[in-house]
């Protein structure tokens, strides 16, 4: 996510924090280069513009120059004034007080609409709500079924009547959610290519008939200025509580992300970041801002762990690696619960520093579909107690998990060296990573 941009900010602060002293020239070379790190980011050149003059200015302006460590306090202020470029607050749904909360999703063909409808009702049902997906988009028959689809895969009931008039559709939908206990509905509309009187007439009518409590803009982080260019045109035309900025885990460059709120006004709420059902995120953008900066997001990091796993599992893990009875099986657990928070490349950008090191190390998820085949291929008392496994047995598990003698060896010597790692760890206090489950 906005690696071009992270390397080239992380470039210009690295040699601003080699200097030392800082002059009023470095400051404004630097700021030259932020300038065109933004601007090649497809960042709006007005909101560049206002940006580095601000930040500048307050370089230049207080103590910072004179301070104890001037590079750091020029970062920081970068760091902050791009969170307030981003709205600084973070997204949420503002649940009615009465329910059912309507919730009307618009944007243009292929944005991700029926999916982040999809995504949002996952995420809400997670949260305790009892969702209705609505499909108003009556002009693709396909649109409705990528909906049920979606719907039948979460367990989410949606409503449909056809190629009804989408305001009538919505109206009845809010019956419906009415008489089945429904307190959150969510509307997909039909997007366009292009943004056309039609569509806006047809927006028009079901936020007449239906009064939405959160009108949320769907826009393509990928399409850069468009993005923010159709999310100025709905908000004129509409007017929208906020935008749903998708396909962030993409090579997306950072524009829509840096300018959407301070071109139209609109906050970004959410931020999609996959195909699956899951991948969904509020946007947070002190979050951003520290990704960006190469900060990491810890926080992100650990929320998707505490969501993954399982707290009782993570009681009883604890308890057996205080009493070393950590087994291969249990490694296996661990591992499958990690998988659950998402492909291992995305976490290790969250973490501070390492996004940048390894960002040209190819992490391959196969290596741990072979640790998995390799230990399903032992024996349950193998699985206990891996010291019994002699050469002999190597060369079937091998053979059994379709993989090397080589690998199984490495998998082997690998616990080994791990167990003793937690002798270690669990002699001297501290539990690592299997303390993240704690709340
Ligand atoms: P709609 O026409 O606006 O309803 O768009 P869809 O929901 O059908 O999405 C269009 C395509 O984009 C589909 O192939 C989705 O799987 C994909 N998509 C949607 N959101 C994301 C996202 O956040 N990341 C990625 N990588 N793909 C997405």
């Amino acid at each position: 996510m906005f690696q071009g941009l992270s390397d080239k900010l992380q470039e210009t602060f690295k040699r601003l924090k080699g200097k030392g002293i800082l002059k009023e020239a470095d400051v404004t070379e630097a700021m030259r280069e932020v300038r065109i790190a933004l601007l090649e980011a497809d960042v709006n050149f007005k909101v560049v513009k206002d940006f580095v003059a601000k930040v500048k200015e307050r370089c230049i302006g207080q103590d910072v120059l004179e301070s104890l460590s001037p590079a750091q306090q020029v970062i920081k202020i970068v760091h902050e004034e791009m969170i307030d470029l981003m709205g600084g607050a973070t997204g949420k749904i503002l649940i009615a007080p009465k329910p059912p909360t309507v919730i009307l999703l618009l944007g243009l063909q292929g944005a991700g609409k029926t999916t982040h409808a999809a995504k949002l009702a996952n995420m809400l049902k997670k949260q305790g709500k009892h969702p209705l997906l609505v499909a108003c988009d009556i002009y693709r028959p396909a649109a409705i079924k990528q909906l049920q689809v979606l719907g039948e895969q979460l367990n989410v009931p949606v409503f449909s009547m056809g190629q009804e008039p989408p305001a009538d559709i919505a109206v009845a939908s809010i019956n419906h959610a009415n008489q089945n206990g429904h307190d959150v509905v969510i509307i997909d509309t039909a997007g366009r290519l292009h943004i056309n009187e039609e569509l806006m007439d047809e927006l028009r009518a079901i936020k007449t008939a239906v009064r939405p409590h959160e009108i949320l803009l769907v826009v393509d982080a990928m399409t850069g200025q468009d993005a923010v260019n159709v999310a100025e045109s709905f908000h004129k035309e509409i007017g929208l509580d906020g935008v749903i900025l998708t396909k962030l885990d993409g090579d997306t460059r950072g524009g829509a992300a840096l300018s959407i709120k301070a071109v139209t006004g609109c906050t970004i709420k959410f931020a999609g970041t996959g195909e699956k059902m899951d991948a969904i995120e509020p946007f947070h953008p002190d979050r951003m801002a520290s990704r960006i900066l190469g900060m990491g997001d810890v926080l992100t990091l650990i929320e998707k762990a505490q969501e993954s796993f399982d707290q009782k599992k993570a009681k009883e893990m604890e308890q057996k690696l205080r009493k070393q009875e950590f087994t291969l099986d249990d490694f296996l657990d661990q591992m499958q619960q990690m998988k659950k928070m998402g492909p291992l490349s995305s976490l290790l950008e969250m973490i501070p520093g390492v996004g940048k090191q390894l960002k040209d190390v190819k992490i391959d998820e196969k290596d741990t579909a072979h640790i998995e085949a390799i230990i399903r291929s032992m024996t349950l008392e193998e699985r206990r107690k891996p010291a019994l496994i002699k050469d002999s047995r190597k060369k079937r598990i091998a053979k059994g998990s379709g993989t090397s003698v080589q690998e199984v060896g490495r998998l082997l010597k690998q616990f080994e060296q791990m167990q003793k790692m937690m002798k270690q760890l669990t002699s001297s206090g501290g539990m690592g990573m299997f303390g993240m489950g704690k709340k």
